[in-house]
């Protein structure tokens, strides 16, 4: 038997996983519950790509009255430019030791709505006082649409998540699924890494979405691989190919950055690069 079964190593109650949240709670709900404890991390660490290359930065998530999650940056600083090139970040936050958040999201700039920039600085004296010298440098971009997930990683045993999305997309699937194809042999639950799998009444096989790992053990088990068990890899690096055209559309086309391209692309305008910008 599995040493790591649920309940046997620890005395968390079903509260104190994910906060009491499940996969069958309201998106609202735990899209809400991870915004809020986003923005209490204050300055996170977000991922981009710029060229065909990773980029990383650090910004200042914080939340609007409206409940819209928002950064800024300058204009002038090359972060501006890749995010006009390619408006997608993604970040995954340690909440505390047993916590983790992942997000990725689209963004959008928003820097000439004067009641944003009036509520943000508002909020943030210090950030007025540090751009007044020119405050048309400062950017403003909120999370306009994404998808993300919540991890619960207790006791380093066994993993617990629930997945969100916002701003009208729904949740990353997972990447494994049985289908109506399953004949009921059980391999796959007695392979599986979690003990995520389950028999349905119906006499079928079924995968847990808050217990499963994503590790695809099930899948190099079951004897009917590719019709009862299916796998998603091959769409998901597709989507990574295509920036998921069906649920990442991105806000502006993608291309080289320069010049007049620049201009034309870049969702808040913001003019031409001067000559001290870096395109890295
Ligand atoms: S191993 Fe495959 S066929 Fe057997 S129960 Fe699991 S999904 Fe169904
Ligand atoms: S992918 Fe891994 S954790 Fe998920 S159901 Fe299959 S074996 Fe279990």
């Amino acid at each position: 038997m599995n040493q790591f079964l649920r309940g046997t190593q620890h005395n968390l109650s079903s509260i104190d996983i994910l906060w009491g949240l499940t996969d069958q709670s309201p998106q609202e709900e735990i899209c809400e519950k991870a915004f809020q404890l986003i923005s209490e991390c204050q300055y996170i660490s977000v991922s981009m790509v710029s060229n065909g290359h990773p980029e990383s930065r650090v910004i200042d998530l914080q939340r609007l009255k409206d409940g819209r999650m928002i950064f800024i940056t300058s204009k002038y600083k090359p972060f501006y430019q890749q995010l006009c090139k390619c408006p997608e970040i993604v970040a995954c936050l340690p909440i505390d030791t047993w916590f983790m958040i992942r997000v990725r999201a689209f963004v959008k700039e928003v820097s000439e709505d004067q009641a944003i920039r009036d509520e943000y600085f508002e909020a943030n004296p210090g950030t007025k006082l540090m751009y007044r010298n020119n405050l048309s440098a400062v950017a403003f971009f909120v999370l306009e649409k994404g998808e993300g997930e919540m991890f619960h990683l207790y006791n380093s045993e066994r993993v617990r998540r629930v997945r969100f999305g916002f701003g009208g997309l729904t949740p990353w699937p997972l990447t494994y699924s049985i289908s109506y194809q399953c004949v009921g042999c059980g391999i796959c639950q007695e392979n599986c890494a979690e003990q995520a799998i389950f028999k349905g009444s119906d006499g079928k096989y079924h995968i847990s979405h808050m217990d499963c790992d994503d590790c695809g053990i099930c899948y190099t088990k079951c004897p009917n691989a590719g019709t009862a068990l299916l796998s998603r890899l091959e769409a998901y690096e597709e989507d990574k190919r295509n920036c998921d055209p069906v649920r990442f559309q991105p806000a502006v086309p993608t291309g080289r950055v320069s010049g007049h391209h620049y201009a034309q692309n870049c969702p808040g305008g913001g003019g031409e690069p001067g000559p001290g910008h870096l395109f890295f």
